[in-house]
């Protein structure tokens, strides 16, 4: 049975584009595919909105959860606690960058945010700096769409029309745009130059702010814009002489996508809080995390009279069905050597999208990072100018891959290609073209616009 159109109400959708588009009704869902009541089979190319790691339904995660579900479904974290939400507390710090030694829970990335912006105020509130407040975030940058995080989007795609209600005051600086370069320098082995900006923020500003928050190395939802390392390594430095927190939103980057399992570790940095979320779960279910040192833990402990206490809470906060999930995928990545084992087939993704669509006349750019590989679509290669944005060209081209088989969603006029860790080399070869196939048939060579 199907609902009367519009009862369900889809995110990030204009709902009317669905009047001559129907939503795709999915059945189910097995490794890399998603079938749809009719049937047909989609490789799904973004993990499900990057949540997805080991594949749908995967065995091992969804029996942890079974197992779990017969024990303990549920408890308040508040005076109580539960064994997989412990374990997973110890895993993560283990496993995190050094320094990161507490973890607060949430259950959305977006909340995660939330927490870290609260903590990092909430530091110095307790030090009696109430006036450090501000929060600095980069052009670009995206950190979820509750209004705390809204207000550190440096996205306006995403906060243009909520300004009114967003929290006021922070402080939005140029980031690095490496397609782009105002330097005209290229990415590879940059010294990232541009961080002047943000420098100069810091020192000008350090009495007021309390943190800056970025995504390392790969800015997502802001049009997987990959910067150098080099870039961290000056925020990391920059921050401590500042004496300003660093949040790293390691939401979409974490747990291996970028090619180690958490981003920040190309630069060979530690943050003060540290935000994770998506693929904790291996994509199954809504949890999210905040690691934070000691130094951040103690500004909180206190006796009660103090009124130092952190003081957040979600009804689902680790959630056991969701922690089991987290502990299992954090044991596949163990078992299964899968950060080494993943290194040749996202080679191997990246060199079949440059093969296949670095030559077409509206490819502006190629660019990649561990498992993620994004091809940036223009109207003219040597101007880098934007396709007009009212052609909606990445639109039909991802609706021009459902038709070929393809689980696939454009960022604007960004196309990218985000699978699961489980696809094979053979399925690398198919998804990558029929993806071009799909370029070809909106976009087709000859006839550059
Ligand atoms: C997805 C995302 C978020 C928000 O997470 P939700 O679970 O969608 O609220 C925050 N930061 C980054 C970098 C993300 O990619």
């Amino acid at each position: 049975m199907s609902a009367k159109p519009g009862t369900l109400w889809h995110p990030c959708t204009q709902m009317k584009d669905h009047e001559d588009f129907p939503v795709i009704r999915v059945a189910r869902g097995q490794g890399i595919y998603l079938f749809d009541e009719g049937g047909k089979r989609y490789l799904d190319a973004v993990s499900s909105w990057w949540v997805n790691l080991f594949g749908h339904a995967n065995p091992r995660i969804a029996s942890a959860i079974a197992r779990q579900a017969q024990i303990l479904e549920q408890v308040i974290l508040a005076g109580f606690s539960h064994a997989p939400a412990e374990e997973l507390a110890e895993r993560l710090t283990a496993l995190a960058p050094a320094g990161l030694e507490h973890v607060f829970y949430a259950d959305n990335g977006s909340s995660a945010v939330e927490v870290a912006l609260k903590m990092a105020h909430g530091f110095f509130r307790n030090q009696g700096r109430a006036g450090k407040f501000r929060f600095t975030y980069l052009d670009n940058g995206y950190h979820g769409e509750t209004l705390g995080a809204l207000a550190v989007c440096g996205e306006d795609l995403y906060s243009e029309q909520f300004g009114a209600i967003m929290p006021q005051g922070n402080l939005r600086v140029a980031g690095p745009d490496c397609f782009r370069c105002p330097l005209g320098l290229a990415r590879e082995g940059c010294d990232a130059p541009c961080f002047q900006a943000m420098g100069e923020t810091l020192e000008r500003h350090a009495n007021e702010i309390a943190a800056v928050i970025v995504e390392p190395l790969l800015q997502c939802a802001g049009g997987f814009r990959i910067y150098p390392p080099a870039y961290l390594r000056r925020l990391r430095q920059a921050t401590r002489e500042a004496g300003v927190l660093l949040i790293l939103d390691e939401i979409a980057t974490g747990f291996g996508r970028t090619g180690t399992l958490f981003a920040c570790e190309q630069a060979g940095i530690s943050p003060d809080l540290m935000c994770v979320s998506k693929g904790v779960t291996g994509g199954f279910l809504p949890l999210s995390a905040v690691l934070a040192t000691d130094e951040i833990y103690a500004a909180f402990y206190a006796d009660w009279a103090e009124r130092k206490a952190f003081l957040h809470s979600h009804s689902y906060t680790g959630n056991p069905l969701a922690c089991a999930a987290a502990l299992e995928t954090l044991a596949i990545f163990r078992d299964e050597d899968v950060i080494a084992r993943n290194r040749p087939k996202a080679a191997l993704l990246a060199e079949l999208v440059r093969e296949r669509f670095g030559g077409h006349p509206n490819v502006g750019e190629v660019r990649s990072l561990g498992f993620v590989t994004a091809v940036e679509l223009v109207a003219d290669r040597a101007t880098k100018a934007p396709l007009p944005a009212a052609n909606r060209t990445g639109l039909h081209i991802s609706r021009a891959g459902f038709k070929r088989g393809l689980l696939w969603r454009n960022l604007g006029d960004i196309l990218y290609f985000m699978p699961p860790y489980v696809i094979t080399e053979e399925e690398i070869d198919r998804l990558t073209r029929d993806a071009r196939a799909a370029l070809g048939e909106v976009l087709p060579e000859g006839e550059a616009r």
